[in-house]
Order: structure tokens, then sequence, then C-alpha cells
């Protein structure tokens, strides 16, 4: 299978290249050239299989063609060492738990099937020379689960960038106190500059003459094509409850990338009706779903921080898969990828209090404690879904990982998983790092 950048200026690679490189030379994002559908048979006995099972199924269609069976298997059970379940919140509602995983967060999948897909190909990439370095830009979550996803794989460093003062201690613990082959920046900015930081890094021709850079930012195609297997497993079980007839699934959107992979699973034949992207006060889908037109803008720091983005990368990708790219591969207009997307997505958008606000009727009303960005899916299945619809939201991080935020708004307390406590005991470990480019390019010319 090839892979393409959504600039189409930069020529196509293989799947080891895309994974290796992360970002497209020409800036763009890396999609691959076709979208398998699965077959009949499958859907037909999907609600008797395991997530496993079911994850190898999606997997062999997007990377079958590029890897041995038996090498892909493992990595996709290996990855999936914890289960993903649907939860009932009331008769029309339910929450695809993403977050038991080992950080708690959605973002595990993806992180942990990277870790392995690239340690695979680093092994036989010669040009690697066998060592790659890991660049992250994190809100919060990503951090966590790629620091976690890759610590100890031997031939990769992880250099991980987040705002200072930006996110949870719960969530800088779990990437601050690794140590091993895992550095923590604490940049003097918000998320875009660390995102900023990381682009203009794979961007310079000097660090990338000496090393081999590479991205684990959910614009990597390893990353984010993982994430649509429990979009499935999630329809599976709906089956299994014979609620699969009219099914809308709720994303709480930051980069794009989750819902990204819910509409390739939708482009394989998954039956899913419609999605909802929702988004906090960084409202720039919505925007665009209401007048066609994308206008990124500075970030605002709201209570759901992981999705506080003001630029989504996965956008570009969004565009293409409904054939508005530049350089149209099906010949349309902006216009009528608009009309496309508008047909199968649509947007919520909610500020602060009414987060607050969602977080104590979830509670209330349904007996649920949502952590604040799982609130945003919840509230928009309850503000947006019709008659006879059945509303799975993707809760994205488990309610302790914001404990402080939560725990004033419910009124009660939440309980931390064992594998979180785990991470407060140990010590934080970071190195401060202004927002200038300048200054990370001379730490990295003097640590990698
Ligand atoms: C990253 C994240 C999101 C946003 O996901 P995207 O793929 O960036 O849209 C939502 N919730 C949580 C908890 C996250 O960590």
């Amino acid at each position: 299978m090839k892979y393409y950048s959504t600039n189409r200026i930069a020529p196509e690679v293989t799947l080891s290249d895309a994974v290796i490189k992360g970002l497209a030379p020409d800036k763009g994002l890396y999609m691959p050239e076709r979208i398998n559908p699965l077959p009949a048979s499958f859907f037909e006995r999907m609600q008797d299989m395991t997530l496993q099972e079911i994850s190898f199924e999606v997997a062999k269609a997007f990377f079958g063609e590029d890897i041995p069976e038996a090498d892909l298997k493992q990595i996709v059970y290996d990855t999936l060492q914890f289960d993903i379940p649907l939860v009932k919140v009331n008769e029309q509602i339910y929450s695809l738990e993403l977050y038991h995983g080992p950080t708690c967060a959605f973002k595990d999948v993806g992180a942990r099937f990277m870790a392995r897909l690239l340690s695979y190909f680093v092994k036989q990439h010669p040009s690697t020379k066998g060592n790659v370095h890991v660049l992250v830009a994190t809100s919060g979550d990503t951090g966590s689960a790629v620091a976690n996803g890759f610590l100890g794989v031997p031939g990769i460093d992880v250099t991980v960038l987040y705002p200072k003062g930006k996110v949870s201690e719960i969530q800088e613990k779990q990437f601050t106190t690794l140590g091993q082959n895992i550095t923590a920046l604490e940049v003097d900015g918000v998320f875009d500059d660390c995102q900023r930081l990381v682009k203009e890094a794979f961007m310079d021709k000097e660090l990338n003459d000496k090393f081999f850079l590479t991205s684990a930012n959910s614009i990597n195609v390893a990353r984010f094509l993982p994430q649509a297997f429990y979009y499935f497993y999630a329809y599976a079980q709906l089956k299994k409850a014979g609620k699969a007839d009219n099914v809308v699934i709720c994303v709480p959107s930051g980069n794009f990338g989750n819902i990204c992979a819910g509409l390739f699973g939708a482009k394989m034949g998954l039956p899913v009706k419609r999605f909802i992207a929702s988004n906090n006060a960084n409202d720039i889908f919505f925007q665009y779903l209401a007048d066609g037109h994308y206008n990124p803008r500075a970030t605002q720091a709201t209570l759901a921080n992981a999705m506080d983005v003001g630029a989504p990368s996965n956008f570009a990708r969004i565009v293409n898969l409904y054939g508005g790219g530049q350089q149209l591969k099906r010949e349309i207009t902006p216009e009528e990828a608009h009309e496309a997307i508008c047909r199968e997505i649509s947007g919520a958008t909610y500020n602060d209090e009414q987060i607050k606000k969602a977080m104590q009727s979830a509670l209330k009303n349904d007996g649920y404690v949502c952590d604040p960005h799982g609130a945003c899916g919840y509230q928009a299945l309850v503000d947006g879904l019709r008659a006879g619809e059945v509303g799975v939201f993707l809760e994205t991080a488990h309610p302790a990982k914001f404990k402080d935020t939560v725990e004033p708004i419910i009124g009660q307390k939440v309980e931390i998983p064992a594998t979180l406590q785990k991470f407060m005991n140990g010590t934080k470990q970071s190195l401060p790092m202004s927002g200038e480019f300048a200054d990370f390019k001379a730490f990295l010319m003097k640590n990698l």
C-alpha cells in the first residue's frame, strides 16, 4: 500500500517510510492510497468476536499488504492488553470507555501500536542506523501515552514537549517520572508553541542530516489508523445488545485524529448513521461546518484541555477523505467537500460552564461520572440524538486524570485507579525550554 501526502506535492511512500518520517516533506499528512472495505462475512459475525480478533481483521485491511500476518497479529495483540467496554449510560446513550489502558486514556491504543510498529520497521530500515528520535508535542494525554508506549523500546528515544502550567499534575507525572529513554521539556508557551517547535525541527535540514527524527503525534499513520479498531468493537457490542440499527457516534475532538479514524471505519463499511464532532470553546471545526470556512485561531484554555487545539492537524485528512484536497483525486470543489462532510458529520460546542453542567447532569440523571472531555460527547448526544437513534460517546480519559477539576464540579470523590497512583509516587524530572526554535534546536544538537 502506498501513502500519499495531503498536500500532494511530496512523492508517495511505503508504509515503513510513512511511519518512520511521520510528516511528509511537503508538510502534508500521509493518507493510505486506498481504503479496503471489510467483507460482509466480517460484519455478520463480529458480535461474537473479541476486541483483539476484530482489531486484527481491521489491521489486516490497513497493513496486511506490508506486514506478514504473524507479525501484525503479534503487534495488534500486544497493543490491546486491556478491554474497551461499551457501558450503558441510559436507554439511548452508551459510553465507550477508552480509559482502561496503562495511562487511562484512548491515546494508549495508538501509541502502543505505533511503538511496536516503529520498532518493527527501525530494525529493517538501513537509513535509521538502528536509532530514531521521536519528538512529541502534548497538551496532556499524548505525552503520557507515547512515553509509556515507548518506554524501554530499544533503538528509540523520546522527547516530550508540553506547555508549562497547562497540564494537570497527574498528567505531568506520567511522562516526567519515567527516565530511561524518555526526556520531558517544559515549554514556556501553549500547546500550539510545542507543536510548532516540533514541526520546525522536522523541517530543519541540519537536524535531519544529523539525526533520524520522527513524530508520534496523531499525524502519524501508525497512531491514528489503529484508533479505527475500537469503533468496530463498539458497534459489535451494540449489535450484540440488539441496538445497532441507527448508530450515532460522538467524538470529543481536538486535533481530530480520533474522529478521523472513525470516518475511515465508516468508509470500510462500518454502518454508522452519522458522526458528531464535539468541540469545547475551541470551535474551529464547528464553525467550518456552519459556514464552510476553516479559520484556525489561537488556542483558548478550557476545562477539557486535551481538546484545546486552535488549528486541528487532521482537518486536512478529513477534507482529503471527502475528496476536497489540493490536486483532487476526484474532481470536486471545496464546496462539494463541505457538503459531503456535513452529510456525515454534525458539530457541537460547549464552553466551560456548559461542560460543568454536562458533568453534573450525567451524574444526576444517569449516575455516570464523565471526565470533562467525555462530558462534551455525552452532552452532544443528549442535545442532538433524534428518536430511534442510539448514541455512543467516546469517553476518552478516566475522570481521575482530571480529579482536581472533576471533584468540585460533581461534589463527590473520584477514586484514582492503581495504574495512575503508581505515577503519582514518582519524582518529576523535566527541563525548562523557551518557545524559541533556536533554543530547542541547540538542545537537540547537544543532547540527542
Ligand atoms: C487527545 C484527546 C482528545 C482529542 O482527540 P483528538 O484525536 O486530538 O481529536 C480528547 N480527549 C482526551 C482525553 C484526549 O487526550
